[in-house]
């Protein structure tokens, strides 16, 4: 009789006992005068952990991107840049303010959006671009930074999945006019759900303040008083405990989701046919959130054969994101030929923060026979 082997999961939030203490308190204790201390002070430490002068804790990363495009005064007839490949989350706050996302190719080296491509997608209707860090690597920033000053356009990063990425010395996040995160359960720090708003612009911050409080502006006295229709994209007190005591771990969850990625790059290397998440050196750091192999196309491998397999086998691999434009509602965009490749080629592998050498063995021993290996 063969043992059943425990399955490995895809991703699950390293949860301590100082975390369960922290929420359990907040429950006991953190209402009344004391219902804003917390998401006060994990604001002000994860403002202080990326650099920026500004951060609004808020229920999601969506929210915090809804708002801060707001901010910006995106409506109908104005367009975002942003890469195909991405998660529905980054444009859906741009079709709510009736503004129209476009999508570009993904560079085949850093997954993400291809400067060269933004710059042909650039029209006198263009408000912003929308770097999206995808999986922990990071957009050109430089390129890209070049581009929005020539056209007097915004740069804007969604660096939901780049907490830990590090450009040029500067934390992913910190660079563009604001920068999104979500705390979601997936994500390398967690709140359940949850995100942040990030700015160095002081009007910036004060504007969406404002839309995050129900456009009640600061310092206004009378109760129960709008100045305008705003948001209510709030965190809870609960939640920014549990934010905060992640955040004080935070190098040791970004060392090991590293860790991880290192792990599958070793596995890989003998294989040119199985490649992974980029490695650009120490000025362009990845906090490598979640690790992808890319088959070769020569091997003509569908990457639901290998999700297949390692499902047998009991472990949870998912699939690489789609190209925004092949949803049902936007319009195809099958010359975005990387974006299209990728996805057909391209899985998500484990990478919770507990994992073992074991269990990156057991999974890289089925990818690898994919490409001829025998191990
Ligand atoms: C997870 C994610 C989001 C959405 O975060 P929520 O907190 O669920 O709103 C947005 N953008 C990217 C790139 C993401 O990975």
């Amino acid at each position: 009789m063969t043992e059943e082997r425990p399955g490995i999961p895809y991703v699950r939030p390293s949860i301590t006992e100082v975390e369960i203490e922290a929420v359990t308190e907040a429950a006991r204790a953190g209402w009344g005068p004391r219902c804003y201390d917390e998401i006060n002070r994990f604001e002000a430490e994860f403002a202080a952990h990326l650099g920026v002068r500004h951060a609004v804790a808020t229920s999601s990363c969506t929210g915090a991107l809804h708002m801060g495009f707001a901010a910006l005064d995106l409506k109908p007839g104005d367009e975002v840049i942003l890469a195909d490949t991405n998660w529905i989350a980054s444009p859906a706050p741009i079709v709510h303010l009736g503004a129209t996302p476009v999508f570009v190719d993904i560079r085949p080296d850093t997954w993400c959006l291809d400067p060269e491509a933004v710059e042909r997608a650039i029209t006198p209707r263009t408000r912003a671009i929308l770097a999206v860090h995808l999986y922990g690597n990071l957009c050109d920033m430089d390129r890209l930074q070049t581009l929005a000053d020539q056209h007097a356009i915004a740069l804007v990063e969604d660096a939901a999945e780049a907490l830990g990425s590090v450009y040029d010395g500067r934390r992913a996040g910190s660079l563009g006019c604001f920068g999104a995160f979500s705390f979601h359960g997936s994500k390398t720090l967690t709140t359940g759900e949850g995100g942040m708003f990030v700015t160095n612009d002081d009007a910036l911050y004060e504007a969406v303040h404002t839309l995050s409080n129900h456009g009640r502006a600061r310092g206004q006295t009378k109760q129960f008083w709008a100045d305008m229709v705003g948001f209510k994209y709030k965190m809870s007190n609960l939640a920014a405990a549990l934010g905060r005591v992640q955040l004080a771990r935070i190098d040791e969850l970004v060392a090991k989701k590293r860790w991880i990625l290192e792990q599958y790059r070793e596995r890989f290397a003998p294989y040119p046919q199985l490649s992974i998440n980029p490695d650009f050196g120490p000025a362009r750091a990845s906090g490598a959130w979640m690790p992808n192999v890319v088959l070769d196309e020569s091997l003509g491998v569908h990457r639901d054969a290998v999700i297949a397999r390692l499902k047998e086998e009991n472990v949870d691999a998912r699939v690489f994101f789609h190209p925004l434009s092949s949803l049902p509602m936007f319009e195809a965009a099958p010359q975005n030929v990387n974006a299209y490749s990728l996805s057909q080629r391209a899985l998500n592998l484990p990478s919770y923060h507990d994992m073992i050498e074991d269990e990156i063995d057991r999974i890289a021993r089925i990818v690898i026979q994919f490409a001829g290996g025998h191990p």
